[in-house]
């Protein structure tokens, strides 16, 4: 952390996104610097050589023997550079030796660029720098997949803990919660039951609950227990569709009369050819037309991404149909593009910057670095610096 010259100000920090630079501003100084030595900078410009370089992309042989969706052309079995290196570090999520040399070696090889601590403490920090900003932020304990029912019960337990103590801070945090880290694969009773509790305590404490969306295998469940807080009167709770995934047209459709509050992304996880559409062109068209079905409709729409095509489509979008800005929000991860957060706050626009806390931060670790070439680079210099 803290590798890059922090700008002075608010203003200074979002004229370096647009690559200019307004002097002589003097906006809450503070805030805008602690906020962006918490950050560090991100633009390295990797990413954007490795497009270029992309147009040839490499091809791969792909096994279509069970496919259910249409048969992609020979163009779509050619999967570009980024996809291939996402692919092999999610994969590398289970090995052993790469598990147990990020858990050990993590932190201080910066994983706190992306996790705002392993305490609450910590986390509330933070927070308030955000807020300090002109940021929303929302907050989660880290972790999925828990022991057994008793744990799963812990887990909503602490959340509870988590939303006094965000009234207490006066902080106006949401929380986002996975529902396997509240037990659903130890039943979806179990998962529905854990989720309602912290939505209700929530509602007393006038905060909003986001569900999180998971592996594929899990959207079903993760819907179904949606709907029924929906049905149960529950106003203060959205949930999350995957622009990859085939079935997200028919989600999003059969919600839309709820007139739900749904952030859109494109996916994280690593998901089969039978379920998702392997090329990110087919990944970015599902994303848009989503965004613009959802500003049309009625509920509220959160487009979580830190794509520039994107942001600027939904502005662009929501400009022509007259769709006011309280409609929609932008959301993006703590650590990720903290310049242009700022410059779409200085431009009138909701930003939602998600702050995740706790120990058991290695799979989300894992996700960031799969997501973009220029993380994995960012822990391996830190790694051989002394
Ligand atoms: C708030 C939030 C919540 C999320 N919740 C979920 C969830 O519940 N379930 C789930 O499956 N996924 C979730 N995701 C992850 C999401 O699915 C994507 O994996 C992740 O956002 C990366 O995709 P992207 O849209 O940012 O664009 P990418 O396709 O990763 O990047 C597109 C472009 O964005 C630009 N860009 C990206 N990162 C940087 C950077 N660091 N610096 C400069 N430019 C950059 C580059 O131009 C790049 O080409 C969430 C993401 C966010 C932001």
């Amino acid at each position: 952390m803290g590798r890059y010259a922090a700008p002075a100000t608010l203003r200074d920090a979002a004229g370096q996104s647009r690559g200019d630079r307004s002097e002589g501003v003097n906006e809450r100084p503070e805030a805008a610097y602690a906020t962006m030595r918490t950050y560090g900078d991100t633009n390295h410009g990797v990413l954007t050589e490795l497009h270029r370089t992309s147009e040839g992309s490499i091809a791969l042989s792909v096994d279509r023997s069970d496919m259910t969706p249409p048969a992609p052309s020979r163009a779509q079995r050619r999967i570009d550079p980024n996809l291939l290196f996402r692919t092999l570090i999610l994969s590398a999520t289970q090995n052993r030796l790469v598990k147990r040399t990020m858990r050990r070696h993590g932190m201080r090889l910066g994983a706190g660029r992306f996790v705002a601590g392993e305490t609450i403490e910590a986390c509330v920090e933070t927070l308030r720098a955000l807020e300090a900003a002109g940021l929303h932020t929302n907050t989660t304990l880290l972790g999925e997949h828990v022991e057994d029912a008793e744990a799963a019960r812990g887990v909503a337990s602490t959340y509870l803990e988590v939303l006094d103590r965000i009234a207490g801070e006066g902080l106006k945090t949401n929380l986002a919660v996975k529902l396997t880290h509240l037990g659903l694969d130890d039943g979806e009773t179990l998962a529905a039951e854990n989720i309602e509790r912290i939505v209700a305590h929530a509602a007393k404490r006038s905060n909003f609950i986001r569900i999180d969306m998971e592996e594929s295998e899990r959207v079903a469940s993760t819907l179904r227990i949606y709907r029924r807080l929906r049905e149960r009167g529950h106003t203060n709770v959205g949930t999350v569709l995957q622009a990859y995934l085939y079935r997200t047209e028919n989600d999003f459709a059969e919600l839309l009369p709820l007139a739900p509050n749904l952030r859109l992304v494109k996916g994280a996880y690593l998901e089969p050819e039978s379920v998702a559409y392997p090329r990110k062109s087919d990944v970015d068209a599902q994303f848009k037309r989503l965004i613009e079905r959802a500003l049309l409709g009625a509920g509220h729409t959160a487009v979580a991404t830190h794509d520039d095509a994107i942001i600027e489509h939904t502005i662009t979008f929501a400009a022509q149909h007259g769709i006011s800005n309280d409609r929609f929000e932008f959301q993006m991860l703590f650590g990720v593009r903290p310049q242009r957060q700022l410059e779409l706050v200085e431009r009138g626009f909701k930003v939602l910057v998600a702050t995740p806390y706790g120990p058991d931060w290695y799979l989300y670790l894992m996700r960031r670095l799969a997501e973009r070439p220029a993380n994995l680079t960012f822990m391996l210099r830190n790694a051989f610096r002394r």
